[in-house]
């Protein structure tokens, strides 16, 4: 293989903004906050609501589907989280799977969190898990950021599939 073939020139968009990536923080602070304060659950993409958690839609998903469980409260370290929030979670995490698994039929999913900047988190400040399906083939990791570009109306199409199976 010569390296002519491992040039992609549609990485560099991703490339460039690497740097900056999604704005977790804007001139309102914390997007998840914003997002768990919101009155309309609609407008918000937020899936459900318990006692300390809440489910809402990735504005910047890896795939479609993509959704996140997070605490109400300003929290970033999981053990930071009280015992009956941890229950909630768990059962958040996995009504969420198997919600995604109704609208979406994938073949495999990756859930779990980046703890901290260093880890890869998007918003180091405010604890949130990732639910996402996976399919067989699906590894382009690259492809999938730069599909994310054009999938803003997706995502409101994504909330309404997710919320017509969302055990009420
Ligand atoms: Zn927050």
């Amino acid at each position: 293989m010569s390296l002519d073939h491992l040039w992609a020139g549609w990485r560099m968009p991703y490339i460039e903004s690497a740097g900056s990536g999604p704005p977790s923080h804007d001139a309102e602070g914390c997007v998840l906050c914003r997002l768990a304060a919101a009155t309309d659950d609609r407008e918000a993409m937020v899936l459900a609501r318990t006692g300390h958690m809440f489910v809402v839609m990735n504005a910047y998903p890896y795939t479609s589907g993509h959704i996140m469980v997070a605490p109400l409260e300003h929290v970033a370290d999981l053990d930071a989280i009280s015992r009956e929030a941890a229950g909630e979670l768990t059962e958040l995490l996995q009504t969420a799977v198997r919600a995604v698994r109704a609208a979406y039929q994938p073949a495999g999913f990756n859930v779990g969190a980046n703890l901290g900047a260093a880890a890869g988190a998007g918003i180091p400040g405010h604890l949130h898990f990732h639910v996402l399906p996976r399919w067989g083939g699906d590894t382009n990791f690259m492809t999938s950021i730069a599909d994310a570009r054009v999938l803003p109306e997706a995502i409101g199409a994504s909330f309404e599939k997710l919320r017509a199976v969302w055990p009420s």
